[in-house]
């Protein structure tokens, strides 16, 4: 009897053999219900083979093989394997991870196939035809190709009787997975470094990766749409990766219309299960041949895969931070390299590692220099020094004014402050008791309109104390400036003006963020105060003024990655202000107008910046110069946490080359209860690094861990 094995959700690192009556090749990758301690669970078949692995193991039988899911292809299985051996995790975790969510259920689940219908022989059926019969004609034109039903039915009212008249009598023949032409795609108008880009690219052939390199409104999305566009001309199949938040409708809408004759398979969270489901296995087949996804969207199987692009390929939202911590922008590479086609990386301010690999001619760098529309021209910049001037509530006499100034045109200003809340810390300035989380290492928010404290870490919330509990003081005062306070600080400056802010908080109701988009659209609202929420994706015409204020966190971080960030943000929300008729204007209030970070966005010179961040992650041994693993644990009790690092150290093996530093505490110690440490693993030979950690955790899971919780974290974006 023949044996499969199995790749099942459990954290266990291997497959798991079950007999069968009958399996052949064709059940590689496919779903199969499997008797699993008193359970029944789904997984996918990963190998088939005559002896299963254990000899002298009792084996189960298969309850069902499924066929409603088109089997997992070879290459998306080795793709999935070579994720689970990059991250080291759990094979049967990494597989049921890639799959839909719908698909981990043990019910069946059917979508109807596109079918589509072509002449088998058109000149004949043609000259079949009476000359004046204009309708038949037409449709014989166009039945020369492959065409969906839908499109027959377009020709006329009749149409589908008259296609099934002739598939009665054998003039038409249905097909299956046969790419459709595409129609006559009409793009913009490239300019001169937009055409260089779309011809590096190039139309599937051969593996190449591109760094797209172009700020706000330098036409990276038409680039992409013309690169595509060529993909789909040779038949083939686009992968298009996006962060979760700017993959708008209007997004959607625009790949939509550029490629009306093109099924598109859209994958992300707002799509419901069944529906991402049916997406996924259009694209599994072939027929959806464009997908456009978040994350997880990069393990969809595309049969004729000829291009992939990642967008904001800098975004900190494709490394899924729990579970299989993997990068979807470095699964999309090293996808496209396994499938041989090109990857285009874009994005205003690149991540380091992005533009190190382009700096070291391992990927192509093209860059956006021109604004695609004529005219248009870039937000100027204004460093406004904080230090020593005589600031209101927060805001320094010229921010006031640019704000007066477009109030008084009928434009808008957005003033972008990352903190929500109505105030960051409560003090008391007798005792100096400040309100901290129980539950975290981290101060309490204070949230005035509610009257509450809030840890924004755990959720954790309490009433605001009316007088300090360490002396009685009644005198507790909020210290420092969030969204709530700015707010009311500009409605009582500007009593005549619409002010609307723009968080978590005050999106929390469904729909709530969209109905704001909607307003200030309308122009019915004069100052925005917003977070990041605000920065990404959004074009507001009448917003002219942009404020940036309480950035300078950023800029002498412990983490090394938040200048980085910073910038990229800053460039983002620069990139709201300011339309061809409107040219913007960025204002920074700082306390460190000379720093480098604002001097190179002042520029506009992102390469500046970046190396010279490289140039200091290199005295300093960070990436992406050297690579790096972290081994997190958490427990009740922090020396718990670090006695089971000091156990799990001792397990490392001595790899020349590589470095096992001490356990240390996590910049956040204490989050939700847990007491959190970690152990820094790194080294500048990846290959090394790798058989190390795979060594390292083979050992691992041999240990019990008992109650501490820990992982792995490869290349970790946070220390
Ligand atoms: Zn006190
Ligand atoms: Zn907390």
């Amino acid at each position: 009897m023949p044996f499969v094995r199995v790749a099942l959700d459990v954290p266990l690192d291997r497959l798991f053999d079950y007999a069968v009556e009958a399996v052949t090749a064709a059940d590689v990758g496919r779903r199969v219900v499997v008797p699993f301690g008193s359970r029944s669970l789904v997984g996918i078949v990963m190998a088939v083979a005559d002896a299963p692995e254990d000899a002298g193991v009792a084996i189960k039988p298969v309850d069902a093989i499924l066929e409603d899911m088109p089997a997992l292809p070879a290459d998306t299985l080795a793709l999935l394997r070579f994720c689970a051996d990059y991250y080291q995790h759990p094979i049967g975790q990494v597989v049921h991870t890639a799959l839909p969510s719908r698909f981990r259920d043990i019910a069946p689940f059917h979508v109807a196939e596109a079918l589509r219908y072509v002449a088998t022989d058109a000149a004949a059926l043609a000259a079949a035809i009476p000359a004046r019969a204009v309708m038949q004609h037409r449709l014989v034109a166009m039945l020369a190709v492959p065409r969906s039903e839908a499109e027959l039915r377009r020709v006329s009212g009749t149409a589908w009787k008259t296609v099934q008249a002739w598939m009665a009598d054998g003039s038409v023949a249905v097909t299956r997975h046969e790419a459709a032409p595409i129609g006559d795609i009409v793009g913009l108008t490239l300019n001169a470094d937009q055409t260089a880009a779309v011809q590096s690219i190039g139309s599937g052939k051969g593996f190449g990766a591109h760094l797209l390199q172009g700020i706000t409104g330098s036409g990276k999305t038409e680039v992409y749409l013309q690169a595509i566009a060529a993909v789909l001309a040779a038949g083939k199949q686009a992968l298009v990766l996006v962060p979760e938040i700017n993959l708008t409708p209007q997004l959607e809408g625009r790949f939509r219309s550029r490629f009306p004759m093109v099924e598109l398979a859209a994958l992300h969270s707002s799509v419901a299960d069944g529906e991402r489901a049916a997406a996924w296995v259009k694209a599994a087949r072939g027929e959806a041949r464009i997908v456009l996804g978040t994350r997880l969207a990069v393990f969809t199987p595309m049969p004729a895969l000829g291009l992939v692009i990642v967008d904001e390929e800098h975004d900190a939202s494709y490394k899924q931070q729990d579970g299989l911590r993997y990068s979807a922008r470095d699964m999309a590479v090293a996808r496209a390299k396994r499938a041989d086609v090109p990857v285009v990386l874009g994005s205003a301010t690149p991540s380091l590692e992005s533009w190190h690999n382009a700096a070291q001619g391992r990927y192509r760098h093209d860059y956006l220099r021109l604004r695609a529309t004529p005219g248009a021209k870039p937000p100027a910049w204004r460093l406004i020094g904080t230090r020593h001037a005589p600031m209101t509530d927060g805001l320094h006499p010229m921010t006031v004014g640019a704000i007066a100034e477009r109030l008084a045109r009928c434009e808008q200003t957005l003033i972008f402050l990352n903190r929500r809340g109505y105030a960051p810390v409560m003090h008391c300035s007798e005792c100096g008791w400040l309100a901290a989380c129980t539950r975290c290492s981290a101060r309490l928010t204070v949230h005035l309109r509610e009257g509450r404290l809030r840890c924004h870490h755990c959720g954790w919330e309490e009433r605001l104390p009316p007088r300090c509990p360490g002396c009685g003081n009644a005198d507790v005062k909020p210290v420092g400036q969030g969204t709530q306070r700015l707010e009311d600080v500009l409605a009582a400056r500007f009593p005549h003006a619409c002010v609307m802010r723009i968080d978590r908080d005050s999106t929390r109701r469904k729909g709530s963020f969209e109905a704001a988009l909607k307003a200030i659209h309308d122009g019915r609202v004069d100052i925005l105060v917003g977070t990041q929420m605000l920065a990404k994706g959004h074009d507001f015409p009448k917003l002219t003024l942009v404020v940036v204020t309480g950035a300078d966190s950023g800029l002498y971080s412990a983490d090394y990655r938040a200048a980085e960030r910073l910038f990229a943000q800053l460039a983002q929300v620069a990139g709201r202000a300011g339309r061809a008729e409107h040219p913007g204007e960025v204002l920074v209030q700082t306390d460190f107008p000379e720093h480098p970070l604002y001097q190179a966005l002042l520029a506009d010179d992102y390469d500046a910046f970046a190396q010279r961040e490289l140039d200091e992650r290199q005295l300093a041994g960070f990436p992406p110069i050297l690579h790096q693993a972290v081994l997190r644990a958490e427990a009740a009790k922090l020396e718990e946490a670090v006695t089971f690092l000091r156990k799990a150290s001792s397990l490392a093996p001595n790899v020349e080359g590589v470095t096992v530093w001490d356990p240390v505490p996590a910049t956040m110690t204490r989050l939700a209860n847990r007491e959190r440490a970690q152990v820094l693993v790194q080294s500048h030979s990846r290959p090394r690094l790798q058989s190390m950690l795979a060594a390292w955790m083979l050992a691992m899971r041999q240990e019990r861990a008992g109650k501490i919780r820990w992982s792995l974290d490869v290349d970790p974006l946070e220390l």
